[in-house]
């Protein structure tokens, strides 16, 4: 049996933290993918809640 190694076609393997990645539409910044969007991941376009409410509609910060 040649199985050789057992490795996975997937580049840049650092650690086993192999999560997808998207760019965020508000910050224009990579983020990872989260437990929390494990529902929603294809419908997650921000990075966060702030990018979202900030992105999702020009209007007022619920942060002051
Ligand atoms: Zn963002």
């Amino acid at each position: 049996m040649a199985r050789g190694k057992d490795t996975e076609p997937s580049p840049g393997r650092r650690g086993k933290s192999h999560l997808p990645e998207k760019l965020c539409i508000a910050c224009n910044r990579p983020f990872a993918w989260r437990k929390k969007w494990a529902r929603d991941w294809e419908q997650v376009r921000y990075c966060s809640d702030r990018c979202r409410s900030a992105g999702d509609r020009n209007g007022p910060k619920p942060q002051r």
